[in-house]
């Protein structure tokens, strides 16, 4: 069938008709250069996605690389604190100045736009959808190597949003081994199918407790399905972080640079492959 380009006249559900990633995409700004971006999602709330965006940076960071922080979870911001990062971000007549991490990673958030960090954020889907873009598009972020977005938690119409406004190299997932996991997986993955983003693999948090005197592993919350859920999609497991006090309590005490335990090393040196920070041209 020959096409006359009006597609109101038109009932065919080609290619062409539909709207493509880049038509939602929101332009930075001319001091923004981000070489690699990566969306770190959840099925909901509290799974660790926050916690998993913090220590990757803070590993790309230490591998020597310009990193930043866009938070995206606008009615959960808990990076700043973890970083003891408070008060506002400055910002001059060209845009908004990221706040900067004791070893120098970049840092947005709305916990840092806001008068004080205890007022909730209590806007609805498109306000929040429309802060996100402000976060990348108003923001001076400079010169980036690996750019991780804190996703908002789901798979509802915000993450949606963002997955459509900011070019994304590539998703991780974060899931815990009491969820639906393929449920939630499946979702994940349909969505950046959708907008055309590939999936670079699963983390497990809270997947076993290590008991401190004999070492046994105790899998607090049973047999994990998130091995099924990553064979049915092709994806590998990326890590699996155990439930860990030291990691808690490096987190609530504002000293997330401080952590030290190996289990996203492998996660990072395969970000790091996957996905080099020179971009191929
Ligand atoms: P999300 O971003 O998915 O809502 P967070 O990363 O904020 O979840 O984690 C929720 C809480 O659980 C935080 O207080 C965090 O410090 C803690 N936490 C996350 N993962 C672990 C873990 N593996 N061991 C101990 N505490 C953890």
């Amino acid at each position: 069938m020959s096409c006359s380009g009006n597609c109101g006249s038109c009932s065919s559900d080609c290619e062409d008709r539909k709207p493509s990633k880049e038509d939602f995409m929101v332009p930075a700004n001319k001091y923004t250069k981000v070489k690699r971006m990566i969306g770190v999602v959840s099925g909901k709330g509290g799974v660790g996605k926050s916690m998993v965006t913090s220590l990757l940076s803070i590993l790309m960071r230490r591998k020597g690389y310009e990193t930043a922080i866009l938070d995206a979870d606008v009615t959960g911001p808990s990076i700043p604190k973890t970083f003891g990062l408070h008060g506002k971000v400055a910002a001059n007549e060209e845009g908004i100045i990221p706040a900067l991490s004791n070893t120098g990673i970049k840092i947005v958030s709305s916990n840092l736009l806001l008068d004080t960090e205890d007022t909730p954020v209590i806007w609805r889907g498109p306000v929040i959808a429309n802060a996100v873009k402000q976060f990348w598009s108003e923001v001076l972020w400079g010169d980036i190597d690996y750019m991780f977005v804190d996703m908002p938690p789901g798979t509802g119409d915000v993450p949606l949003t963002v997955f459509q406004s900011l070019p994304l190299d590539g998703i991780i997932i974060v899931a815990s081994p009491q969820e639906l996991v393929a449920m939630i997986v499946a979702k994940a993955v349909n969505m950046a199918n959708a907008m055309d983003i590939p999936v670079l693999g699963l983390i497990e948090n809270y997947s076993y407790v290590q008991c401190g005197s004999c070492g046994e592993k105790i899998k607090v919350f049973g047999e994990s399905h998130v091995d099924e859920a990553a064979e049915k999609f092709g994806l590998p497991v990326l890590a699996r972080i155990p439930i860990d006090p030291s990691l808690a309590w490096t987190l609530d005490h504002e000293a997330a640079e401080d952590f030290n335990g190996d289990w996203l090393d492998g996660a990072a040196a395969e970000l790091e492959k996957r996905y080099p920070a020179e971009k191929e041209a």
